[in-house]
C-alpha cells in the first residue's frame, strides 16, 4: 500500500488554525469576534510575533492591520520584503477585551498554539515585538527596551530559533526617536538571515487619529 503522503506545512497551519478557531480554554473565547491565527508564508526564514489583536484584527481575524500593521508593512518594504515573505501571529489568538493586558493564564492557555506554529514554519529569525512577546519566548524579565536589537539564540516550545527582540510598531507611532531606532533595528535583518546590509530608509508615518494600544507593549 502506498505510504500517505506527507502533509505540507500549509496543510499543517491550515488544520492547526481550524482547531485555534473553536478554541476555548480560556475566558478571551467568550469575548472575541474571531480567532487571528496569523498570516504570511508557511516556510517563511522571518517570523514576527506581536502581543494580541486588537479592534480591527478581531473584527477582519488578522494580525496587525491597523496603523501599527501599517507601520509595520513599511519597516517591511524598506528591507525589500512584504508580508508575503514572512509569517506574522500574535502571542494571543483571541483579543483580550478593550485591549487590556493578556493576563498571564491567558498566556499559558495560549502559548501551545503559538509554539506549533513555530514548530511547523520552522523559521531562522523570531522577531517578537514589544515586551509580552519578547519576555515570553526569551524566558527572561528583561524589558524590551534593554533587550530590542541584541540577537540571542534560543529554544522556542521545541524550536531551536534566533529571538530578535524589537520595539512594538504601535509604540514607535507616537515616538519619533522610537521609530529610529525600530529601523535601525529592522536593518540588521537582511545580515541576521545571512543578506547585505540595505541602507536605512527612513519611514514616513502618517498622521495618526486611532487610539494607542496599551502601554505594556512598551
Ligand atoms: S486566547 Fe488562545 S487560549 Fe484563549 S480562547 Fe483564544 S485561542 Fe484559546
Amino acid at each position: 500500500m502506498a505510504a500517505a503522503p506527507e502533509l505540507t506545512q500549509a496543510d499543517q497551519l491550515a488544520a492547526l488554525e481550524a482547531q485555534v478557531a473553536t478554541c476555548t480554554k480560556c475566558r478571551l473565547h467568550e469575548t472575541r469576534s474571531r480567532t487571528v491565527f496569523g498570516v504570511g508564508s508557511p516556510t517563511a526564514d522571518l517570523m514576527f510575533v506581536g502581543e494580541a489583536p486588537g479592534f480591527h484584527e478581531d473584527r477582519q481575524g488578522i494580525p496587525f492591520v491597523g496603523q501599527a500593521g501599517k507601520l509595520l508593512d513599511k519597516l517591511l518594504g524598506g528591507i525589500g520584503l512584504t508580508r508575503d515573505d514572512v509569517y506574522i501571529a500574535n502571542v494571543l489568538k483571541s483579543r483580550p477585551p478593550g485591549n487590556r493586558d493578556p493576563q498571564l493564564d491567558e498566556i499559558s492557555a495560549c502559548e501551545g498554539w503559538l509554539f506549533r506554529q513555530i514548530a511547523i514554519i520552522q523559521p531562522t529569525i523570531v522577531a517578537t515585538l514589544g515586551n509580552f512577546a519578547t519576555k515570553l519566548l526569551s524566558g527572561k524579565p528583561l524589558g524590551i527596551t534593554r533587550v530590542h536589537g541584541v540577537e540571542q539564540p534560543t529554544t522556542v516550545g521545541g524550536s531551536r530559533v534566533l529571538l530578535y527582540p524589537l520595539y512594538h510598531p504601535a509604540a514607535a507611532l507616537y515616538t519619533p526617536a522610537m521609530l529610529k531606532v525600530l529601523e535601525q533595528d529592522f536593518a540588521r535583518i537582511p545580515e541576521l538571515l545571512g543578506g547585505d546590509e540595505p541602507a536605512i530608509e527612513p519611514v514616513v508615518v502618517e498622521a495618526v487619529h486611532e487610539p494607542a494600544v496599551q502601554l505594556s507593549i512598551f
